[in-house]
Parts: structure tokens; C-alpha cells; sequence
């Protein structure tokens, strides 16, 4: 049964009950007020026939009393004179008609006339009234009860009983006074009131059942997604009430989901971002404020910061933040000079015991204020362990940490895990960088002595000489060849020859500025770039680097082994105009230091073979070491030999 339903019925039930009861209540009391007036007409027209009959029975007595005493001849004349005026119907001298009904002594039987006999001696007299219907209808008239000698007894009639002074047996019937118009109209009224009833308890169930329809559609629609459906206020009732919450439910849903939805947006445009940072670059710089952005976005953050830990691994180095406040306001390249020691507050507690932290209220002056905070451990992934090793567990690389949650909550445990993912993420891009730049570094690097290798030479020089040309500016290029080393390995062993290559790189580099660069060209020939250098300035640093290795003989479990070096320089562009022009009169130069005698230097001739150190002879600032080099190099040049490369 519909709501609809069952509201008309109750409404029926409440409204016609009381009406049917109340209408039965009506009947019964009509019924009864009806018998009641029946038996009291009866009653007094009993009383009004039984005078009435009375009357005359007493005026007949008088009558035949009165003729019985008149003498005899006049007695007739009298009598006639009586019946004329009416006072008895029939008057007898004499015996009586058996057919009377005597008023003192009524018989059982039907008397078509009630009499009064007097007797005077013998006589007898006898005065009559005829019961006819002139009789029976003034009777009725008086009586209000129609009277008749004989009649079924019904509810609205009585027998009236022959007795002393009523000597008739009449039968009075009292019109019903039957109420059928109240009988008629009675029902008829409850009728048109049961249906009036109907008619309002469909129009109320309708009415207050529509708003609930309306309703029950917007919520339908609603869960169909259709979130701008609107609910018809029809009246300011409590269904009213109830609508206009539905709406502002609805509304406030709508703009909820709205705001999802774009937060959902920008989120999938961060990841998106994201994955391709992370699949397009190996840049730490670019990935991680990527990675932090993404997670800010996720979590609703105001503000966060991500922290290395440095390579001394006692601070945390802040590499890029967004969102800061304070001291901590400034551009990301500022942002590394704020640092946190490990072990030391929120962040420096995280990347000490690589536990997450999340809470309230200051975290101390040498982090970011906020008011509430989440910072969880960057975290190399664990990678599968080395046969027999140990496993010893994460390895931290930093801290990402999240400040202030829009909406004044503190983090809760989701953003606690979204911002693991995010440190995740974080851990192996720093981690993939990171092995990146060792794998680039050990493919650019010589294992035996750690210097650049051959490879990186090539693209060295060529980068170097091309940044030179544009500058306008000079490039020292020196090759350098161990003299005789291969006595070294032939009176030492192939061991003490490393350790001797190694410990000749190892001067190379003490002797070397920042900026210069030197490589293993292969075997035990080594090639220096020295950047912004003429010749002079390159054979300062030959003679430098030859001193170097001259002065003190390498010790190789106890052995001293005596080593020397020859050095051949040439200058960019002065010697040649490309890498490998440079390289190769760097090269000739070696051998003619070689051909000179070793343990020394030449520098390279010009294309035109002349003696290329000039402007460094004009100088007069170089010792006579150098200008007796100078003089070997002008002489003729020395065959070339292979140089197994
Ligand atoms: P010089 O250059 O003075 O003419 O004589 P040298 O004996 O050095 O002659 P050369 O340059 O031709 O010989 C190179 C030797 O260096 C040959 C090889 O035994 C040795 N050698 C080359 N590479 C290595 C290396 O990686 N380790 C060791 N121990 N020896 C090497
Ligand atoms: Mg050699
Ligand atoms: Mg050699």
C-alpha cells in the first residue's frame, strides 16, 4: 500500500468513525424518543376514549333514569323528545335489546350499541348510542388515535379493554410518527459526509504526500549524479523544511564535488607532470620540486620542503620548498643554506631515526614555522642484498616534510601515507640520479689511477678548444709519458707498475688547479688540459709536474723506484687549431723530449716549424732550463714511433 494509501485511510478511519458512531447514536435516540411519544399517545387516548365513553354511558343512565320516572302517558313523548335531541340514539320502555352493550355490566360479545337501563317497579327503561362510525370517528377526532372495534396489534396500537363505564372493546391505533425523513436524510448525510471525507483525505494525502514524491525524485536523480536537481518548496511546512535542507545538502554536495574534482584535476595534471619529469630527466633539481609540488597538491599542504642529507651525512641540506614563510622565504638556489642537523628537532629526528612525525605547534627556530607539520623519511629503495650480506636496512637519503594542512586539521593517517608515496618516489629518483651520475662517472673514469679516462678526453678537449675559440682565449694541452717504465714493470712487477701509475696521478692532481683537468690517455701516457694557459703558463706546470715526479722516487713496500716523466706541450690555437692538431703537436712535442734525453719538456713546434715558445722567451721569465729546451726544440724533429694506439 502507497503512503498515499494508507494516509486516506487513516484519514478515514479518524474522520468517519466518529461519524457513523455518532449517526447510530442519533438512530438509537430516535427510535427510542419515537416509542416513547407512541405509548404516550396510546396513553392518552386510552384516557380520552374511556371519559369520552364514560361521559355518555353517565348522560344515557340520566337519560333512562329520567324516562323511568315521567308517568306513563307521558313517557313515550318524552322519550322521543330526548331522542331528538340527540341525547340517546334509540330509546326502549320496556325489555332491552339483547344486541346492547350494558355500560354497567358489558358482555364479552359485539354490541352494535352501548345502553343504561333504569328500572322504576316493573318497568324497565333502556337508552341506547348506536357504535357506528359517526360513533368511532368523534372518538377518534377527541382521541387523536384512529379507533376501531377490531385491529392487529402492532407497535403503534393498543387493545382497550371492556370494563365498568367503558363496557367497548376498541382496538386505537396511533399514527407511527415514523421519523422518515430523519431515516432518510440520516443516512444520506453520513453518506455525503463519508464522501466529502474521501475527497479531503485524498486531496490531504495528496498534498502531503507530492512534496515527499518530489523528494524522493531528487534524491533518485541526484544519485543518478545529476547534482544540480532542485526540490520545489511548496509551503513553509516541515516538509518544506525538510526540501530546503535537501537543497542545501545538494548544493553544498555539488560544490564539494566540484572542488574534488578540480583538486582531482590538478593532481592528475601534477602526477602527469610528474612522471614525466621523473621518465624525461635525471636532474634532481627539477625532480624533486616536482615530487614536492605533487605531494602539496595531494595533501592540501600549505607549505613543504625536502632536505638532503649532505655528503658529510651530518646535516640535512634543504634542496627546494614551496610555500614557505619566514626566514625560509626565499628562491630555491638561496634554500641550501639552510640546513638542520641530524638528530636534531622534527626533520633532523625523521632523518635520524627514519621514523615519520606528524603534530602541532612550533618545531623550533632552525625549521620552517607552521602549525602543524608531517615529515617522513627519504629512503633509497631497498634493493635485493648481495649474496651473504646482511641486510642493513634502509639507507636515508633526506626528509620530505609538509606544513599546515588548509582547513587548520592536522595531517591525518592518509596524507601520512600519500606523502610516503610521494617520499617514495622521491627516494628512487634521488636514488637513480645518484647511481646515474657514479655510473657516468665510472665510465668516464680510469679505475687504476681515478683520472678522466680516454673517452672523457675526447669530449674534453673538444669542448674546451671549442670554448677557447669562441672566447678568444688559450688552452694548454700536455701529453706526459713515463720514461722507461717498462723497466719498471720488468724489475718490479706488473703491481708495482700500477701502484707507481697510481701514485704518478695522484702528484698529476696535487699538481693541478681546479680547473684543469687530467686524464690516463692509456698506458702510462697522461694528457693535462690546463684552461685559460699559453705556453708559458703550460711549461711552468710540465716543469712542475716533471719536478714532481723526479724529485721523489715512488715507495713500493720498501723499494724506492726512481721515476721520471717526459712532457710534450702545445698550445691552442697557437700549435694547432683543432683538438686533434693540438693533441698531436703535444704529442710530436713529447717525442721530442723523448729524443731530447728524457726527464723533461718541449713544447710543441708551430705548423710552419718554427720554434713555437717565443712570446714566452721574450718574457725572460722562465728560468735557463727552459730557454735550453727551447733551443732543443727549434733542432730537428725525432722519427716518430707508434704509440700502440
Ligand atoms: P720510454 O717511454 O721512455 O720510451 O720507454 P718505455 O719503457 O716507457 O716504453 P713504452 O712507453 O713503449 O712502454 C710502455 C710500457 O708501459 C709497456 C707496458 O709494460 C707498460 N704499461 C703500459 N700500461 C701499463 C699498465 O697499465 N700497468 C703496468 N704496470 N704497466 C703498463
Ligand atoms: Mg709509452
Ligand atoms: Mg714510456
Amino acid at each position: 500500500m502507497t503512503l498515499r494509501g494508507r494516509l486516506t485511510t487513516a484519514f478515514l478511519v479518524v474522520v468517519l468513525g466518529p461519524v457513523l458512531l455518532g449517526s447510530i447514536f442519533v438512530a438509537l435516540t430516535v427510535a427510542m424518543v419515537t416509542r416513547d411519544r407512541v405509548t404516550e399517545r396510546l396513553d392518552h387516548a386510552a384516557t380520552t376514549v374511556r371519559t369520552g365513553v364514560g361521559a355518555i354511558c353517565r348522560q344515557l343512565q340520566a337519560v333512562a333514569d329520567a324516562i323511568a320516572v315521567v308517568p306513563g302517558s307521558d313517557r313515550q313523548a318524552v322519550a322521543d323528545q330526548m331522542r331528538a335531541r340527540g341525547l340517546a340514539s334509540d330509546i326502549r320502555i320496556g325489555p332491552t335489546d339483547a344486541g346492547w352493550q350494558d355500560c354497567a355490566h358489558p358482555g364479552t360479545g359485539a354490541a352494535d350499541a352501548i345502553a343504561a337501563t333504569a328500572t322504576s317497579g316493573n318497568l324497565t327503561v333502556t337508552a341506547a348510542r348506536q357504535v357506528d362510525a359517526d360513533f368511532l370517528g368523534r372518538l377518534t377526532a377527541a382521541s387523536g388515535a384512529r379507533i376501531t372495534r377490531t385491529g392487529r396489534p402492532t407497535p403503534e396500537s393498543r387493545e382497550l379493554s371492556a370494563g365498568p363505564g367503558q363496557p367497548l372493546r376498541l382496538t386505537l391505533t396511533v399514527r407511527k410518527g415514523d421519523p422518515a425523513f430523519l431515516y432518510a436524510v440520516l443516512p444520506a448525510l453520513v453518506l455525503g459526509a463519508a464522501l466529502a471525507s474521501v475527497a479531503v483525505a485524498r486531496w490531504l494525502a495528496r498534498t502531503t504526500t507530492r512534496p515527499l514524491g518530489d523528494l524522493a525524485w531528487a534524491a533518485d536523480r541526484v544519485a543518478g549524479g545529476e547534482l544540480d536537481t532542485r526540490v520545489p518548496i511548496q509551503r513553509p511546512d516541515e516538509l518544506g523544511r525538510v526540501a530546503a535542507t535537501f537543497n542545501r545538502m545538494t548544493r553544498e554536495l555539488q560544490a564539494y564535488v566540484q572542488a574534488l574534482t578540480a583538486s582531482r584535476d590538478q593532481l592528475r595534471g601534477h602526477l602527469a607532470i610528474l612522471g614525466e619529469t621523473l621518465s624525461s630527466t635525471h636532474d634532481v633539481h627539477r625532480i624533486l620540486p616536482v615530487i614536492l609540488r605533487t605531494a602539496q597538491a595531494a595533501t592540501g599542504a600549505r607549505a613543504g620542503v625536502v632536505l638532503l642529507i649532505d655528503p658529510a651525512g651530518d646535516r640535512l641540506v634543504a634542496r627546494c620548498g614551496v610555500g614557505l614563510t619566514g626566514d625560509w622565504d626565499v628562491p630555491d638556489d638561496e634554500l641550501t643554506e639552510k640546513s638542520v642537523v641530524i638528530g636534531e628537532g622534527v626533520l633532523g629526528t625523521v632523518a635520524a631515526t627514519g621514523e615519520p612525525r606528524r603534530g602541532q605547534g612550533r618545531v623550533g627556530d632552525a625549521e620552517p614555522p607552521c602549525r602543524t607539520y608531517l615529515a617522513v623519511p627519504i629512503n633509497a629503495p631497498i634493493t635485493a642484498d648481495e649474496p651473504g650480506e646482511p641486510n642493513a636496512g634502509p639507507v636515508p637519503l633526506g626528509v620530505l616534510a609538509l606544513y599546515d594542512r588548509v582547513g587548520g586539521d592536522a595531517f591525518d593517517d592518509g596524507d601520512l601515507h600519500t606523502l610516503r608515496t610521494f617520499a617514495g618516489q622521491a627516494g628512487v629518483a634521488v636514488h637513480n640520479v645518484r647511481v646515474h651520475e657514479e655510473a657516468q662517472r665510472l665510465s668516464l673514469t680510469d679505475p687504476l689511477t681515478g683520472l678522466w679516462n680516454y673517452r672523457y678526453l675526447r669530449e674534453s678537449l673538444r669542448r674546451e678548444v671549442e670554448r677557447a675559440g669562441r672566447f678568444g682565449r688559450m688552452l694548454a694541452v700536455l701529453v706526459l709519458d713515463l720514461d722507461h717504465f717498462k723497466d719498471v714493470n720488468d724489475t718490479y712487477g706488473h703491481v708495482a707498475g700500477d701502484a707507481v701509475l697510481a701514485e704518478f696521478a695522484r702528484r698529476i692532481r696535487l699538481g693541478l688547479r681546479e680547473v684543469d683537468f687530467a686524464f690516463r690517455h692509456g698506458g702510462e701516457e697522461f694528457v693535462v688540459l690546463l684552461p685559460e694557459t699559453d705556453a708559458y703558463g703550460g711549461a711552468i706546470v710540465a716543469e712542475r709536474l716533471g719536478a714532481a715526479i723526479r724529485d721523489r722516487p715512488v715507495s713500493i713496500e720498501g723499494a724506492q723506484i726512481p721515476i721520471s716523466v717526459s712532457i710534450g706541450v702545445a698550445v691552442f690555437p697557437e700549435h694547432g687549431d683543432t683538438a686533434q692538431r693540438v693533441l698531436r703537436a703535444a704529442d710530436e712535442a713529447l717525442y721530442a723530449a723523448k729524443k731530447a734525453g728524457r726527464d723533461t719538456f718541449r713544447p710543441a713546434a708551430t705548423s710552419a716549424n718554427r720554434p713555437v715558445i717565443k712570446s714566452a722567451v721574450s718574457r725572460n721569465e722562465i728560468d735557463g732550463n727552459f730557454d735550453r729546451q727551447t733551443a732543443v726544440v727549434s733542432g730537428p724533429r725525432p722519427p716518430r714511433r707508434s704509440r700502440g694506439r
